[in-house]
């Protein structure tokens, strides 16, 4: 369907739909969405479900505002909206929106500032024009939140024209012919890191996934002849916000692409810090990043943030459908459904199937399913782990025997899920008296990243959402962590006598401040480095795990030498990796169960044994490609 039928097409759907005395001033697209523009937006939206029927007849979300002539102004439209909102909403900010007749409402409970059934917000809507959205004050104030938020509102005319064009382009015809489709391998495959597939359709090619190696500087195949030109790209789709699957992304919009990014929200804002921290530790390592902060900002500005469910037209031919990973904060499976239903197939991409301190385990229920890509971090006939809750034993007991030697404990994590998991577990097992309360000191980004996990409460599992929000007592706020913030707080820690633990970035030891611990520590056998995270091959933390007794590393830009006394130990339970029997689960339980499973991140033993026991027990095709591999699937 071309741009000009689809309109025609929204135009003869409300006809249809709507009383005459509803009157229809513009219908715009925006991004994937259709936007249909009123005088009586109050009869619209309470007239009756108009706004699905029309939705139902397009196969589209369709989104209905005010006439921009119609809106109150903003002073008068306050004043109503704080009469109307009761206070124990506790409105924080308004952001008002006059392009788009939109206003923001931060509230401590945007429960009570919703009303049952929306009905406050319906009220309100009837009252001053405006569409007003309530989002939730974040309980622990984020930086990135707010500065994204702050550039989504300074970059709003750039967005809006950007916007219309990628709508116009999914609009295009595609051709009558019978529709085929390959998903390419451009980097993680037979290996970790480096994260990349291309889906490819005679009409459209969406990318998903484009992350960094992090035991290399190798990138993924950005000269492979079907990803150029890169603006021939329809969509680039991230499934979360880990480096070696979202960290070369803008190098994309840097050498060309000028696309949509589609990614949950929570993926943004966490993809936001991540990939301006990695400019910064790369930096200061005297080396040259690949992008710079310019393409970051500009990366927000494209990304389209989609919720788990909700089904999107990101090509002529590609719907695509986001649902809970439980891998870390916003992490998502990837559904698309091609052409009319011709194929459906899901990137998996990192999965956890099992309940974990913050998120609730993976998806495993879809529409339609025939082709899968799954990933294999622990696919190895051996790769079983220990369950979360034997992992919080061992690390109690770890921790016990460091600190009541009087040594330090040094946890190198993610900034992003295993630091909020280690966070929650040790608030725990010290409130209970468990493991004796010491100071917890989290260096790089793990503050700033947990602030984020409680912007989006509604991507944590319930348990964890309503300690932070209905009980009062937030674990994340206790008075057992400190922030480091500053090299002269770092130096005071480094030089304390007292048994303290660290949790700091970067997870697998390949710089960041972990490093400055590591090597003030090291040589003393009191002290502890505990791994609760995948080291990749090739990375600092995989030689240590594996045994050294002298470690060479760069530090800053100089090579620096230690000798290792301190105990090192893994505690796998903690993995945000299914492991081999979860992977295995994940399949046996999957509806619909798919024809074709392809297998990526993984070391290569482990992707070829999960592949043959994936086709012995379920009898499904199983493949390992290599990179630069391509497999048809219709
Ligand atoms: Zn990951």
């Amino acid at each position: 369907m071309s741009f000009e039928s689809l309109i025609e097409q929204t135009r003869e759907a409300l006809r249809e739909v709507l009383p005459e005395t509803i009157e229809v001033s513009d219908i715009e697209l925006e991004g994937p969405h259709v936007v249909v523009y009123t005088k009586q937006l109050d009869a619209f939206l309470s007239g009756g479900d108009y706004l699905r029927q029309v939705a139902q007849r397009l196969h589209r979300r369709v989104v209905v505002r005010s006439d921009p002539a119609t809106l109150i102004d903003p002073k008068e439209a306050e004043k109503a909206i704080r009469a109307l909102i009761p206070p124990e909403a506790e409105i924080a900010q308004l952001f008002f929106e006059p392009e788009t007749g939109e206003v923001t409402i931060e509230a401590a409970s945007p429960g009570a500032a919703i009303g049952r059934g929306g009905s406050v917000l319906n009220d309100l809507k009837k009252q001053i024009g405006w569409v007003p959205t309530v989002v939730r004050t974040p309980p622990i104030p984020s930086k990135t939140v707010e500065e994204v938020r702050i550039h989504l509102r300074n970059s709003f005319d750039d967005r809006r024209t950007f916007l219309k064009k990628v709508g116009i382009r999914i609009a295009r015809d595609p051709l009558p012919e019978k529709l085929w489709a390959r998903s390419t391998a451009l980097g993680g495959y037979r290996e970790v890191g480096r994260s990349a597939h291309l889906l490819t359709t005679q009409n459209s090619k969406v990318l998903i996934d484009c992350g960094i190696d992090p035991g290399s500087d190798r990138t993924p195949f950005f000269n492979a002849p079907e990803l150029l030109p890169l603006d021939s790209l329809d969509a680039v789709v991230v499934t979360h916000a880990h480096l070696d699957h979202c960290g070369l992304v803008p190098v994309l919009l840097k050498y060309g692409y000028k696309g949509p990014i589609y990614c949950t929200a929570p993926t943004r804002d966490l993809m936001t810090l991540m990939l301006l921290d990695a400019i910064k530790v790369v930096n200061q390592e005297a080396r040259k990043a690949l992008y710079d902060s310019s393409n970051v900002r500009d990366l927000v500005t494209r990304t389209i943030p989609l919720r788990w469910g909700e089904t999107t037209d990101i090509a002529p031919d590609i719907r695509l459908t986001m649902h809970n990973a439980g891998h870390i904060l916003g992490s998502s499976i990837c559904h698309f459904h091609l052409g009319e239903g011709d194929h459906n197939l899901a990137y998996s991409g990192d999965i956890k199937f099992e309940r974990s301190w913050l998120f609730n385990p993976a998806t495993n229920r879809f529409p339609r399913l025939e082709t899968l890509v799954l990933e294999s971090t622990y696919g190895g006939y051996r790769n079983v782990q220990p369950s979360r809750q034997q992992a919080t034993e061992d690390f109690s007991s770890l921790t016990n025997k460091v600190l009541a030697r009087g040594g330090k404990l040094i946890v190198p994590v993610f900034a992003v899920g295993r630091s909020q998991e280690v966070m929650l577990v040790l608030e725990e097992k010290m409130r209970e008296g468990k493991v004796p309360r010491v100071p917890v000191y989290l260096d790089g980004m793990i503050f700033e990243a947990t602030a984020i996990h409680t912007a989006y409460p509604e991507y944590l599992n319930s348990q964890l959402r309503t300690q932070i929000f209905q009980q009062g007592d937030n674990p994340f706020l206790s008075d057992v962590f400190h922030r480091i913030d500053s090299q002269s707080m770092r130096s005071t820690v480094l030089d304390s006598k007292e048994p303290s633990i660290i949790l700091a970035t970067s997870g697998m030891m390949s710089g960041g401040p972990v490093m400055e611990y590591f090597r003030a520590w090291a040589p003393d056998e009191k002290n502890g480095l505990l791994f609760v995270g995948y080291q990749a091959e090739g990375t600092f933390g995989n030689r240590l795990q594996r045994g050294v007794s002298e470690a060479t590393f760069f530090d800053g830009s100089r090579q620096a030498s230690v000798p290792v006394k301190l105990e090192v130990a893994t505690i796998e339970g903690f993995s945000g990796h299914s492991d081999r029997v979860q992977l295995m689960n994940f399949v046996a339980s999957l509806d619909p169960r798919p024809q074709r499973i392809i297998l990526n991140h993984g070391e290569e033993s482990r992707i070829l044994d999960l592949a043959s026991s994936l086709h012995k027990r379920f009898n499904v095709e199983s493949r390992a490609p290599f990179n630069l591999e391509a497999i048809r699937l219709i």
